[in-house]
């Protein structure tokens, strides 16, 4: 049996696993991402890292069915590049596949981080194998991915899936993209403090929570939710309307596309069932009966081993086994 290998390269680390064809991890490790010189060291330290690591486990290029790699940016998977993928200093086009391929003899694969990251738990993770999983990420941004029928969805420009931007408060908050009141404004980490910040200036009552911001203390999206579990008032609104956010974005999904799992993964999901729950309550109120019936609401399971699975699966989509 040959092996793949998966990469997920992120603005700090490339985090890389050895898996078997049925996507075991039998080995990890990670390099720091060198962003000096416009990124240009970074495929040549991946190269390296690849080869060292083959020969330091007596694996050849032969024993190794495929590479397959989750980037930032706007990765074109039928080229192999990366542009735009400013964590990691690439502005211009990246000819990420050659490179790869050239350094190390192996058939290479890539497509966006957060498609790969979907990948990963529509495997082996909370979606089961299914083949129809979105998979829908809280942390410092809300992305997201969309598989539909066993496809990972790109859309016209690769920018499927992109459910952070579904717009959930039309007037809402500014949001990087320009537009205002999308999902991403109100349930990343900093969309949650943002919240609670604003109902803590017009809540008058007792609450922990308020006497912390009040106080100048610092104050994050576990603070808002660690408050809630002690049922403080204020924390028990402010995660409220983010449930509601949440359930809203997740019904639309549902009402469009009927997967089997919608997964929430990412940071903010932490919180656990108490989120789902809450998530699933206000889903339940905008999906339509025969949707509600049948889509599932679930944690993510595979945390940080999500992107790795993910991109070694991209080996195995591609060499059709
Ligand atoms: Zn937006």
């Amino acid at each position: 049996m040959k092996k793949l290998i998966g990469i997920d390269l992120g603005g700090t680390t490339a985090k890389f696993a050895i898996l078997t064809e049925e996507g075991e991890i039998q080995q990890k490790w990670s390099i720091e991402t060198d962003i000096q010189n416009e990124g240009k060291n970074i495929v040549p330290n991946i190269v390296e890292s690849i080869n060292h690591h083959l020969n330091l486990y007596g694996l050849s290029s032969k024993d190794i069915l495929g590479i397959g790699m989750g980037s930032p940016g706007t990765v074109d998977s039928e080229k192999g590049t990366v542009i735009g993928a400013y964590n990691l200093n690439w502005n211009t086009l990246q000819l990420v596949r050659e490179q790869i391929e050239e350094g190390t003899g192996i058939p290479f694969y890539i497509d966006n981080d957060a498609n790969v990251a979907a990948l990963g738990e529509r495997w082996k993770g909370a979606g089961e194998d299914g083949a129809d999983v979105v998979f829908v990420t809280l942390g410092t941004g809300v992305g997201g991915g969309i598989i539909a029928d066993g496809n990972l969805i790109h859309g016209k420009v690769g920018a499927a899936g992109e459910i952070g931007h579904i717009v959930v408060e039309p007037n809402g908050y500014q949001c990087t993209c320009g537009n205002q009141g999308c999902l991403e404004t109100v349930a990343s980490a900093t969309g949650v403090v943002r919240l609670a910040r604003d109902f803590s200036e017009r809540y008058a009552g007792e609450s922990e929570l308020k006497w912390l911001i009040d106080d100048g203390q610092e104050v994050t999206a576990k603070t808002v939710f660690d408050q809630a579990k002690k049922e403080d008032k204020l924390a028990l609104i402010v995660v409220d309307k983010f449930y509601f956010y949440l359930g809203l974005a997740c019904g639309n999904i549902g009402n469009m596309l009927n997967p089997e799992t919608i997964v929430i993964g990412g940071g903010v999901s932490a919180a656990g069932d108490m989120l789902l729950n809450g998530v699933e309550e206000y889903f339940q109120k905008f999906a339509f009966p025969t949707v509600r019936t049948s889509t599932k609401l679930k944690l993510a399971q595979l945390g940080n081993d999500a992107g790795v699975i993910g991109a070694a699966s991209l080996v195995k989509k591609s060499s059709n086994c």
